[in-house]
């Protein structure tokens, strides 16, 4: 990430006090208190036995309330640091175990109608080589990613009628429709522009799994400065995008916040508030919460000098906070972060994470780098969105996980036997998740190894799954000793 040489005076303003001016100009009533959450992103760091309350709380596995996560975000003695990475590292045990699950950023699109000062493919870029692939070329880019061993997608694209509802409706079916071998994509999320509860619904009915959609910022005021032009200026129409996709029936969303723009304080408490309102109206909340940190993107001011930049420290509360204060909640980490730094993040409640990704349209077949100089180099010609700072393929990614202790999993099985929205919630809250996710995940990495692992890699992942196999309930076991054969023999896509 560039080092801060140039404030932006209005992000600065905001940051300093977040959201004050929405009071002041009587902005709209919404779920979110902005003047509470101005003053929660500014409350003292609490007393050691305070941390200490709450972090007891925490290991109950009940979650946090938006005030005692901005308390722990106010935390900045080193001792209290560590016991709040250590017990993010234990709540993330006790509901996910050593699950880690792995996806593929598909971008179908960079035409965008919107101006977001951050982003690469905002409409004023006029230097941004514009792409938008053909169904054909969609289905080119199934192949390759399914080649590698993957079996989530995730598709994006920017906002335009090039890019149409009816246009990503063709694109998710071409995905899924999509065979190499045996193999098929078994999961597609979408992280759309917001769309009206009819859009909803036609998503909905073309079988799509999370829908994720970050509000970049809750701030309405910086958010108006963030979004100057298009469509996305529309900061309510935004706000109120999972309720709408929750009224069609998707019952997997995902929410994130954009850290960099504004006080990382507050967008995490906001992020925490929107949870509970979605949870309060719709009696469950959101399936992930994403934790993207700008990232270096030519011809977009605020990701070349970025107004508040997070440091590894806050980053790393960031992800532990959130962890303890929605235990089931999966987090997901993109490739903007470095290889070691996302390393060492997934100890501290990460739970998804993508792998061997491109940012640009069409890039799984192009031999394109993607690292910040070659993407500022070539920043009139490289249709990436942003430069990435984690450069492994899936194999590689894989075989640290392992080394690591942790089991890859392609799972889609929840998603799949139905156990989604509120389903989903009730399984994960009292930890129960484990009696699916370890056997499931188990047996999709199992499969991985068998089809696409080096040697090397199969070798050291069998041993993982022999070791892990034991931490299973008895009822797993048994399921275990009987999937794993079969996959062993050949038999695909076994789950509970
Ligand atoms: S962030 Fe999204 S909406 Fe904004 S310019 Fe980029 S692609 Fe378009």
């Amino acid at each position: 990430m560039k080092t801060q040489t140039h404030l932006d005076e209005p992000a600065v303003v905001a940051a300093q006090s977040p959201g004050a001016s929405a009071q002041r100009a009587g902005y709209p009533s919404t779920f979110l208190d902005y003047q509470k959450l101005s003053e929660l992103s500014r409350c003292p760091a609490p007393s050691a036995s305070r941390v200490g309350e709450i972090l007891e709380k925490a290991r109950t596995l009940q979650g946090l309330t938006a005030e005692e996560a901005a308390e722990l975000a106010a935390i900045n003695d080193s001792d209290q640091m560590r016991n709040l990475l250590a017990t993010a590292g234990w709540v993330k045990e006790q509901i996910y175990g050593k699950r880690m699950v792995l996806f593929a950023p598909l971008y179908t699109g960079n035409y965008c109608v919107n101006n977001c000062v951050y982003c690469g493919f905002r409409v004023d870029n006029r230097d941004m080589k514009r792409v938008v692939l053909s169904m054909d070329e969609i289905a080119r880019q199934t192949e390759i990613l399914l080649s590698q061993g993957h079996k989530r997608i995730l598709i994006i694209s920017g906002e335009s009628p090039k890019q149409s509802l009816d246009y990503t409706l063709k694109a998710i079916e071409t995905c899924y429709s999509v065979q190499v071998g045996t193999a098929r994509v078994r999961r597609i999320n979408v992280e759309l522009a917001p769309l009206d509860v009819e859009g909803f619904r036609a998503l909905k009915k073309a079988g799509i799994g999370t829908y994720v959609c970050f509000q970049e910022t809750y701030d309405p005021d910086l958010y108006r400065r963030a979004h100057p032009s298009g469509p996305k200026a529309d900061y309510l129409y935004r706000l109120y995008v999972m309720d709408r996709a929750m009224e069609a029936g998707c019952d997997d969303i995902g929410l994130g916040a954009l850290f960099g723009l504004g006080s990382w304080r507050y967008e995490l408490v906001a992020l925490l508030e929107h949870a509970r309102h979605l949870e309060e109206t719709f009696g469950w909340g959101p399936h992930t919460v994403s934790v993207p940190r700008i990232e270096y993107a030519p011809g977009a001011p605020w990701a070349e000098v970025v107004p508040n930049p997070v440091s590894d420290d806050d980053f790393r509360k960031i992800v532990a906070i959130i962890r303890i204060a929605r235990p089931s909640v999966g987090i997901i980490l993109s490739t903007r972060e470095r290889t070691e730094f996302r390393k060492e993040l997934l100890a501290y409640g990460v739970s998804q994470i993508s792998s061997g990704s491109r940012t640009d349209p069409g890039g799984y077949e192009s031999d394109r780098p993607q690292d910040k100089s070659a993407v500022a180099a070539s920043a009139a010609q490289h249709p990436a969105q942003f430069a990435i700072g984690d450069h492994r393929g899936l194999e590689e990614t894989i075989s640290d996980l392992i080394d690591d202790g942790y089991v890859p999993s392609f799972c889609t099985g929840c998603y799949r036997r139905g156990r989604t929205g509120a389903d989903f919630m009730d399984l994960a809250k009292p930890g129960l998740i484990k009696e699916f996710c370890l056997p499931n995940g188990l047996v999709s990495f199992a499969e991985y190894l068998y089809d696409y692992a080096s040697p090397a890699t199969r070798e050291k992942g069998l041993a993982l799954i022999r070791r892990m196999q034991e931490e299973a309930t008895p009822k797993g076991q048994a399921y275990l000793k009987k999937a794993l054969a079969e996959t062993e023999a050949g038999a695909r896509d076994l789950y509970l």
